[in-house]
């Protein structure tokens, strides 16, 4: 018997047809005919576009094919995921988790209208940045604050108000790129300044930045080494003297902190990182730092520092064009606020309970999720409870490591496939409803979990792993 004919364009049923099949109704009373219209209009494209190649389609199964292309145009796109990764602050898994405290004050003035640019007391037009400044300036002992929308936002701003079409002096050992295309020469060519580089990759001394500034430099700029350190035969120029020679030459120092913590971080038992409330007492007349690495708040630039430069910043143009939105605002409010208590902090903003978490409940968690793993993956995988580093991220304290503990995953599969094997193993991980994310070294799959809080969330999902792949 003779095989039927392949389909052909002119077997495909109508855009009309199709959006009629009863399959489709409950989503034209969901989302309304043209919405269904263009997407069967999409499907139907898509299906002769593989007939006229030559490929297969079931011309029978294009109504599901439109539900299901509908149900994933209507899933949100950006959702939460596990981050197991070992990396506490990781930029592309949206860095710092917010405190409760600070979702309860975004979702309170998120529906309504709120006092943004209001001074309720005076019944007229107030300052946005009032409802943070007061408390930035509290925390770090400076004159007065601004805040953007990024300290990338912080850097180019500062710049561009302070030293257009000026020379800018940096350490040649600062010159740094922080990844995601923030390149400080590039910033400071889009910020309208001259770089002048100073000393050498290694080795900047204060007698190279006094001959710099005999050439008539309008700034300088301190850039902290976040993501890699200097080692061996090396000489910085610190923020305290840098300041005596700024302010003899009568030009400013700003100091890019990059992560810029508030607090003492030793006191936590972590390693050291310049705090900015010493920074500035070194000298420095305006330091810059993000909002969403140590800090733990949302994504925003911080600038503070002597009230007369930060008006100056505040008056340029661009700071419009950078500012933050009400609903950043109040989630920085409420985080600044849990400052207030030190004693506490640890247990209440979350970026820091999770760095300061103890290897021994880290590694007593692992031991409490892997007989459920182990019997989940018996026969694909081994399950073992391992130590691992974590890191901080973001550009903090790159060569430091925080001791924890990972589940282990290692595949049965042969060895010659074993990559092959964990690249699918960490792909199931990643298709459970809240996608786990976590990282393949040495030939075994971690997930690292000192950022897992909700046990009972990753429990639950376990059972949804598809496991037919692996
Ligand atoms: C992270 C970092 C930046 C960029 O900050 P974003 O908040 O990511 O824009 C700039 N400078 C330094 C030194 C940094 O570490």
């Amino acid at each position: 018997m003779a095989d039927r004919a392949p389909p052909s364009p002119a077997d495909l049923p109508s855009v009309e047809q199709l959006v009629g099949d009863t399959a489709l109704q409950p989503f034209c009373e969901a989302y309304g005919q043209p919405f269904v219209t263009q997407a069967a209009r999409e499907i139907v494209a898509r299906a002769r576009t593989r007939l006229l190649a030559g490929e297969n389609v079931q011309t029978n199964a294009l109504a599901s094919q439109v539900g299901a292309h509908i149900e994933a145009l209507m899933a949100p796109s950006l959702v939460p995921v596990f981050n197991l990764t070992g990396t506490v602050l990781h930029t592309n898994l949206g860095r710092a988790p917010l405190p409760a405290e600070a979702v309860a004050a975004m979702a309170a003035v998120a529906t309504a209208p709120a006092n943004l640019e209001y001074d309720i007391a005076a019944g007229q037009r107030g300052e946005r940045d009032d409802h943070v400044e007061g408390w930035l300036c509290r925390l770090t002992g400076a004159e007065a604050a601004l805040v953007v929308n990024n300290n990338a936002a912080a850097v180019l701003l500062l710049l561009n108000s302070l030293a257009l079409r000026k020379k800018v002096a940096v350490s040649r050992g600062e010159l740094v790129e922080i990844g995601g295309a923030f390149r400080l020469p590039d910033i400071m060519a889009r910020a309208g300044c001259k770089l002048v580089e100073v000393g050498t990759t290694n080795r900047t001394h204060g007698c190279d930045f006094a001959a710099a500034l005999e050439q008539g430099a309008g700034l300088i700029l301190k850039v902290h080494p976040s993501n890699y350190e200097v080692q061996g035969f090396t000489a910085e120029v610190q923020a305290g003297e840098l300041a005596g020679l700024a302010h003899r030459a009568g030009i400013a120092l700003a100091v890019d902190l990059g992560s810029g913590s508030l607090v003492d971080l030793n006191r936590y038992g972590l390693p050291p990182e310049p705090t900015v409330a010493e920074t500035l007492k070194a000298g420095a007349d305006l330091v810059t730092f993000s909002g969403d690495k140590l800090l733990g708040g949302p994504q925003a630039g911080i600038i503070v520092g002597k009230s007369e430069l930060i008006k100056r910043i505040r008056r340029n143009p661009m700071k419009r064009a950078l500012r933050l939105d009400k609903i950043t605002l109040a989630a920085l409010g409420a985080v600044l606020r849990l400052y207030a208590n030190p004693e506490r902090l640890a247990q209440r903003l979350p970026t820091l309970r999770l760095l300061t978490r103890s290897e021994n409940e880290i590694r007593a968690l692992a031991e409490r999720l892997r007989p459920q793993l182990a019997q989940q993956l018996s026969g694909i995988a081994d399950v073992e409870v391992a130590s691992c580093m974590s890191q901080i991220g973001s550009g903090a304290l790159p060569i430091e490591t925080l001791p924890s503990a990972a589940l282990a995953l290692t595949p049965r599969a042969a060895k010659r496939q074993r990559g092959s094997a964990l690249k699918s193993l960490a792909a199931a991980f990643r298709a459970l409803p809240q996608p786990v994310i976590g990282r393949i070294s040495d030939g075994v799959f971690l997930l690292d979990l000192r950022c897992l809080e909700d046990e009972d969330g990753f429990r639950a999902q376990l059972g949804q792993l598809n496991t037919d792949s692996l």
